[in-house]
């Protein structure tokens, strides 16, 4: 689907925050309306579904700033674990 296509089906507003977006052309500002791909983990590995929704850059980009810097602290927390020597 396409931004424009997102946009009729699920409205001008983010996802996330559900404020309304930015659909001028350029795109790439903050503001900008992007295409998010939320995975269905209900459905498990291969036949995992992604589904678009409609997102701002920003929170579209800080969404996944917050989860590469969870994983980043869990690879810390099991370098810790492994360096205890301890089940
Ligand atoms: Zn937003």
């Amino acid at each position: 689907m396409s931004v424009r296509a997102l946009r009729s089906t699920f409205g001008p507003n983010c996802h996330w925050c559900g404020l309304p977006m930015d659909f001028d052309e350029p795109y790439g500002r903050p503001e900008s309306a992007t295409i998010e791909h939320l995975i269905d983990s209900t459905l498990g590995g291969v036949r995992a579904q992604k589904h678009r929704r409609l997102a701002h850059a920003i929170c579209n980009h800080t969404r996944n700033e917050f989860r590469m810097q969870a994983e980043r602290e869990f690879q810390r927390w099991i370098s810790a674990r492994q360096a205890s020597g301890k089940p």
